[in-house]
């Protein structure tokens, strides 16, 4: 049994952080570990911004967004050296081993610390992208999708009213996920991700096609790693002929008080993580499969790439 452990948040921030936070910390002090706190993501490992937390250090925190803790990205923990001070300083408290809440990059620099120190280590999932391989959910994506589908409310409405074609802009670099359900939930006409190729010049005849038939608007999502909409728009625009505008959410797709999936979740994950690294086990990332908590394995999480189930592709064919 571990006597005193911490837990940090680190990469982009995501709604349910929090909560994950709070469960990690309550669970473990229910078992009389000590628990600390690491500021701003690896730079407080390296600057040894950390501090022992209670129980009411993470009150009042479930239902607010962000990240209590802060987060950063921090390019010092990317060198061996970085990473050997950061696990000195952890050593000189008395940490036996760490909870980390993050994206990709956050769990990929978990996994080398582990690797090259010893250090047990549980990840948990933490981005807006669910994109984390092994798991079917992370922490905030809940939020994030449906901050998506007020947004696209709000725009069919507009857009109705104009005949206008709408191009949404959101979050998701590398992962189509946020547009996908987004996109399907919302009702868009088009959905455009980075892992499916697609003709613009064979949506921009197909959208001609459409409004000659009565269309009366049509809403398109766009997931950044797809495209920018700032590009996209103007070429449906000139191609098409018909009035066409452009919406980019940004941030604000990051924020906000978190879901009651993204709370429940992250607190069911937060409470696997603590007794996990209580107990002594190490490399380990808790996300869900079918509904349940299961654990993946580090490094397996971090060397291999989450796809686009072809079902959600396909489902958002068949109803657009
Ligand atoms: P996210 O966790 O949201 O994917 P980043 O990819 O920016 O965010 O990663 C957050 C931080 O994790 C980085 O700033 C860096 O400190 C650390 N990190 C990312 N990739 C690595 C890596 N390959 N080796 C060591 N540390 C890394």
């Amino acid at each position: 049994m571990l006597k005193s452990i911490a837990v940090m948040t680190s990469g982009g921030d995501s709604p349910g952080m929090n909560a994950a936070v709070r469960a990690v910390t309550r669970t473990a002090l229910h078992q009389g570990v000590k628990v600390w706190g690491i500021r701003g993501g690896y730079h407080g490992m390296l600057d040894e911004d950390m501090f022992e937390m209670q129980s009411k250090d993470v009150g009042d925190i479930i239902q607010r967004g962000g990240t209590f803790l802060g987060t950063a990205r921090c390019r010092r923990f990317t060198t061996p050296e970085g990473r050997m001070l950061g696990y000195k300083n952890l050593v000189d408290r008395g940490i036996q081993g760490l909870v980390v809440v993050g994206g990709d990059g956050s769990l990929r620099g978990a996994s080398t610390l582990s690797q090259e120190t010893g250090l047990p280590i549980v990840g948990l999932p933490g981005t807006i992208d669910n994109d984390v391989w092994g798991s079917e959910y992370t922490i905030g994506c809940d939020t994030a999708a449906n901050t998506i589908i007020d947004a696209m409310n709000k725009l069919r409405d507009t857009a109705s009213a104009h005949r206008r074609i709408i191009v949404l802009e959101v979050m998701g670099r590398n992962s189509g996920w946020l547009a996908m359900v987004a996109g399907i939930s919302g009702g868009a006409e088009y959905i455009l991700v980075p892992e499916e190729p697609f003709d613009l010049e064979e949506i921009c005849e197909n959208m001609k096609a459409e409004y000659e038939k009565g269309k009366r608007y049509i809403l398109m999502v766009v997931a950044e790693g797809a495209g920018k909409a700032s590009d996209i728009g103007p070429i449906i625009a000139e191609k098409t002929g018909i009035d066409t505008r452009i919406s980019k959410l940004g941030h604000i797709q990051r924020g906000g008080s978190p879901s009651v999936i993204d709370r429940v979740n992250a607190s069911r994950l937060g409470e696997h993580a603590a007794l996990a690294i209580i107990s002594g086990l190490s490399d380990i990332v808790f996300g869900f499969n079918r509904g349940h908590v299961v654990s993946i394995n580090l490094h397996d999480a971090v060397n291999n790439k989450k796809t686009l189930d072809p079902q959600l592709m396909r489902l958002a064919k068949v109803l657009a």
